[in-house]
């Protein structure tokens, strides 16, 4: 076992694709954490720390793997317990994990993908904020798939709702289920008008909570850093294989923010959705399309 003096960093599903790369990733540039690597089975976290090892050799002994699934709560709270017991604190979240459907607002999918990456995104975050050290760091992982102008085109009324800044978390997990709740019930035409699946709305979701997140008294208190994060298009499972980037590229933009920015609120990243190491528009043109567009 590591020792309790270094640092904690948790990255969940990490035992492949970008996610692999950010724990390789700051396994180099943080010589003085211990990486948590996540993923929904043990052996496979397992697997992915000793490849990081065998990399990065003098990565020994501060690399584990510990299984968690995020939309299974129970996991989340061993996970929990077993920081707390062992390592007391952590320092950084990369909140990775993720799925993707693009069958077109398909009940079951949507529901998969938004309890995964928006519900299983907030339940992790909420139950490890607790153990964050003063001055940490979340990371979430969003998307361009989710900025207004592009795909995740929401009607005007539906738009106040979610951009309200006083959404708590309670309101946005509601707007989560209001959304999926909608989509089995086919009524989501002309309130959502997301274009094409869930996976849109729920990284939509991220960068609202990620902003939602960097206004609230707790995380000011503690100083905490929040951003959401565009990998860009990358060639990974979800990616597929003709995307631009590699996985390892897809990594840099969080680990130049998880490992290389210091450990202090930079208002010109703080909140914010950062693609390229560089915030970038995701809120432009907040009220794209008067008119709801179904396809
Ligand atoms: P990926 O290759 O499909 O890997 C996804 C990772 O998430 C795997 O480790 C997977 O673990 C894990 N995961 C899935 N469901 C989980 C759950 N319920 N609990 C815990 N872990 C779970 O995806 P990727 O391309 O590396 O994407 C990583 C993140 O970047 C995602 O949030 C994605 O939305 C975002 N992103 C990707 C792209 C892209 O072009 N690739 C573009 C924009 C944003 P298992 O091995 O257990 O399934």
């Amino acid at each position: 076992m590591a020792s309790k003096s270094l640092r904690t960093a948790v990255i969940t599903g990490a035992n492949r694709g970008i996610g692999y790369y950010i724990a390789e990733g700051l396994a180099k540039v943080l010589p003085d954490f211990r990486i948590i690597i996540t993923s929904r089975d043990k052996t496979r976290a397992e697997e992915a720390a000793a490849k990081i090892i065998a990399n990065n050799p003098s990565a020994k002994d501060r690399i584990l793997g510990f299984a968690c699934d995020i939309s299974d709560y129970a996991t989340v709270t061993q996970l929990k317990d077993y920081i707390k017991e062992n390592f007391g604190s952590i320092d950084i979240l990369v909140n990775n994990a993720g799925v993707l459907s693009w069958e077109d607002l398909d009940a079951k999918d949507t529901e998969w993908v938004v309890t995964t990456n928006v519900l299983g995104t907030i339940n992790i975050t909420e139950e490890l904020i607790p153990l964050l050290n003063p001055k940490g760091k979340i990371i979430n992982l969003g998307s361009s798939a989710g900025s207004w102008g592009k795909f995740a085109r929401v009607n005007k009324e539906t738009c106040a709702r979610l951009l309200d800044e006083k959404n708590t978390v309670e309101d946005l997990k509601s707007l989560a289920n209001e959304f999926i709740k909608d989509v089995k019930e086919g009524n989501y035409a002309g309130k959502w008008c997301t274009q094409r699946s869930g996976y849109c709305f729920s990284k939509l979701m991220i960068n609202i909570y990620s902003r939602n997140l960097s206004f609230r008294q707790d995380i000011k208190d503690k100083e905490i850093q929040v951003y959401s994060v565009c990998p860009g298009w990358c060639r990974t499972d979800m990616g597929g294989s003709d995307a631009k980037k590699s996985a390892e590229e897809g990594a840099d933009t969080v680990v130049f923010l998880a490992g290389l920015l210091p450990f202090k609120v930079d208002e010109k990243y703080q909140g914010k959705f950062v693609r390229d190491r560089e915030p970038a528009e995701w809120e432009f043109s907040p009220y794209p399309h008067d008119e709801p567009v179904y396809n």
